[in-house]
């Protein structure tokens, strides 16, 4: 059961295989049975089953949609009504939202039952999902490794089979980059397509919540009931949400491929370059046509990122002073030592390296030459995506330069951790989407294929990801021990 796709549980649901309650029963049961990934902050049980007894009278009336009572889980960062919402912070351990999400609204309104909320980096800022209070959250492909982050419990928990799928949120490469590493498929969209609203705030110019699911059809199903203008949003963007799953079966016959020559040189692991290069090859067979293209600022993502994304984080983290949200220090000599000490206690060593590093580009004296500058190049950034879309009809390349490092590999080394985003993080930067498609194994190992298409073609690279799952089955793999 806990092998189908949504599509196949839906038709179950409706055939009277199974019911909700027996479909999350099961789910409750192995997300007990395997919390030693500690995929899980929060397991939702009592919600989770009185949720799925509405779904299961609500298919019973004949009037539910793909996702009604399919068990599904929400990344910590998203708004729960009277369920905890940490963000993976010890500063919000204590945080029951006073309100939903839009996105959790969604996945209500549609009947989804939520089995709980996954564990991440703390305020999405890591790559390995170690950063996290409650813990680092395990590859199911190998214990041994990182499940990626910031959406590591995300992605372990749909690889692993402990929800059928799972939101995650994309700052710099977070849906992608763990969607990789544990072999599913991930979906970052354009920017404005999601409602960021109640998705805590890390650099609000650059966040984007998105699907992560086990396959391409998956992620256009989720995304249906994503996407889409919301007032409550003041940048979400007021473009019409086309029908995802409808145009999953168009012929790529004549699609123009770009790869990037700056993706695949040096630093790129060979045996990640050439499953890639597989992974291309069957899109030649699909009748694609692909061709290098240069696109020269994309090298300077990563330091951009870096004084962008802090520079917004240490605005947006103010909020958490001791006063008004989440922890508060004991016995506070005065309103400055609560500040600092709330602040001091609860922030892990990341978080504060992130908000001393913003709040330097942003003082006065450096303004100028690190924000502005960064903000310039991600100007370059921008044109250079335009550019090469305008030559080409979707980008691909290499998601991440290898496959899952060791736990605590680097966590001493945050340039090494920043670095595993070096071919995602340009793509915030622009606002582009980009999916990652399972495309194989290196040593045992998922490898993901970046797919990156022009602002709003959410359907077109559904589609690009969707042919290529008919051609091949590394989507379907499943890591031993969790059949
Ligand atoms: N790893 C990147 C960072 O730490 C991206 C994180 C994300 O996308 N949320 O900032």
């Amino acid at each position: 059961m806990q092998n189908k796709t949504i599509t196949e549980l839906a038709q179950g649901l409706r055939s009277g295989e199974f019911s909700s309650v027996e479909l999350t029963s099961a789910f409750l049961g192995r997300i007990r049975q395997y919390s030693s990934l500690n995929a899980y902050i929060t397991i939702t049980e009592e919600l989770a089953l009185q949720q799925a007894k509405t779904a299961d009278a609500r298919l019973a009336t004949g009037n539910a949609e793909l996702l009604t009572g399919i068990p599904m889980a929400q990344k910590d960062i998203f708004c729960t009504e009277g369920v905890k919402t940490t963000c993976g912070s010890k500063m919000l351990d204590n945080f029951i939202a006073p309100y939903n999400a839009t996105v959790v609204d969604k996945f209500n309104s549609a009947g989804a039952v939520m089995l709980g909320k996954l564990n991440m980096d703390e305020f999405a800022m890591g790559s390995s999902n170690e950063t996290s209070y409650y813990g680092a959250v395990k590859n199911p492909w190998d214990v041994n490794t990182v499940p990626g982050g910031s959406s590591g419990g995300s992605a372990a928990a749909v690889a692993a089979r402990l929800a059928v799928c799972a939101t995650g949120t994309d700052t710099g490469g977070s849906i992608r980059q763990p969607a990789a590493l544990c072999g599913i498929t991930g979906l970052k969209p354009t920017y404005g397509r999601v409602s960021r609203y109640g998705m805590i705030a890390y650099a609000s110019s650059l966040d984007q919540g998105g699907p992560m699911t086990r396959s391409a059809e998956d992620a256009a199903i989720m995304l249906q009931t994503m996407a889409g203008f919301d007032p409550k949003d003041s940048t979400s963007v007021d473009v019409p949400v086309p029908d995802y799953k409808s145009g999953l079966a168009n012929s790529l016959e004549g699609l123009s491929i770009g790869l990037p020559k700056e993706f695949f040189g040096e630093g790129l692991n060979s045996d990640v370059a050439a499953t890639l290069e597989a992974a291309i090859n069957e899109y030649r067979k699909l009748g694609a046509k692909v061709t290098e293209i240069s696109m020269p600022s994309l090298k300077l993502a990563i330091p951009a990122y870096y004084v962008i994304a802090p520079a917004e984080c240490s605005a947006n983290l103010s909020r958490f002073d001791g006063v008004r949200f989440g922890y508060r220090c004991e016995n506070p000599a005065d309103l400055t030592d609560l500040y600092t000490r709330s602040r001091g206690e609860a922030f892990g060593k990341e978080v504060k390296r992130r908000i001393l590093m913003g709040t330097y580009a942003l003082s006065a004296g450096y303004y100028d030459a690190y924000y502005i500058k960064a903000q310039k190049i991600r100007r370059l950034i921008s044109e250079d995506f335009k550019k090469a879309l305008s030559e080409v009809d979707v980008i691909m390349g290499p998601v991440t330069p290898s496959t899952a490092f060791g736990l605590g590999e680097k966590m001493d080394n945050p340039i090494e951790m920043y670095l595993s985003d070096i071919y995602t993080i340009a793509i915030n930067l622009a606002g582009v989407p980009a999916m990652s498609v399972p495309a194989g194994f290196a040593k045992g190992l998922p490898v993901g294929l970046q797919i990156i298409g022009n602002y709003f073609a959410e359907a077109k690279l559904l589609n690009i990801a969707h042919q290529y799952q008919q051609v091949t089955d590394w989507h379907t793999y499943i890591p031993s021990h969790f059949e």
